[in-house]
């Protein structure tokens, strides 16, 4: 296969993102970044900040694209007709819900391939939603996330 993708909410896009999408697109000829957007869902956010924060920090690969999409995942996978989703995964208890979305996902579209990529040690406690609660109460978020999303965070929470 010589394109994947990986989906998320990217809210914000931390190290933890960027190490799996800098280590899987060297495997692949084309990458894609999917930012599942659920309008419904509260986020720090807009899907179009994402957007423009992770065309920025993915640009030194080469290979990568990023998209915002608003439907089912699985759609994405029909439309673009790219089969291999990536998803990263970092404790056991990541796995147990990975792995349930997995069998969901296969579900609705049996020809979806996933593969799981374990995260760098580093990494291991990067979340998104723990870095937004720290950054609320000032926490010193620059090991975590890249330096223009601490900034973007920043910014938006007008610290
Ligand atoms: P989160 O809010 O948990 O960061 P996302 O929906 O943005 O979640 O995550 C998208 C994908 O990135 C998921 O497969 C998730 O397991 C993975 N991921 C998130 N953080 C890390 C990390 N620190 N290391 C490896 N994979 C990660």
């Amino acid at each position: 296969m010589s394109e994947a993708f990986f989906p998320g909410s990217f809210d914000p896009p931390t190290l933890g993102h960027i190490n799996i999408i800098k280590r899987a697109a060297k495997l692949y000829k084309k990458f894609h970044v999917v930012i599942a957007s659920n309008p419904s869902k509260q986020s720090l956010f807009s899907a179009q900040e994402r957007y423009e924060l992770l065309v920025e920090l993915t640009k030194p690969f080469g290979n990568v694209e990023v998209h915002i999409w608003n439907d089912l995942i699985v759609s994405f996978a029909k439309k673009q007709n790219v089969s291999l989703m990536i998803r990263g995964v970092r404790a056991l208890a990541d796995f147990e819900y990975e792995f349930e979305l997995a069998m969901t996902n296969k579900l609705l579209y049996p020809e979806l391939e996933i593969l799981f990529m374990p995260t760098d040690p580093k990494y291991f406690v990067l979340r998104s939603s723990a870095i937004k609660e720290i950054a609320q109460f000032g926490g010193n978020i620059e090991t975590m996330v890249p330096k223009t999303v601490a900034k973007a965070i920043l910014e938006k929470m007008k610290i």
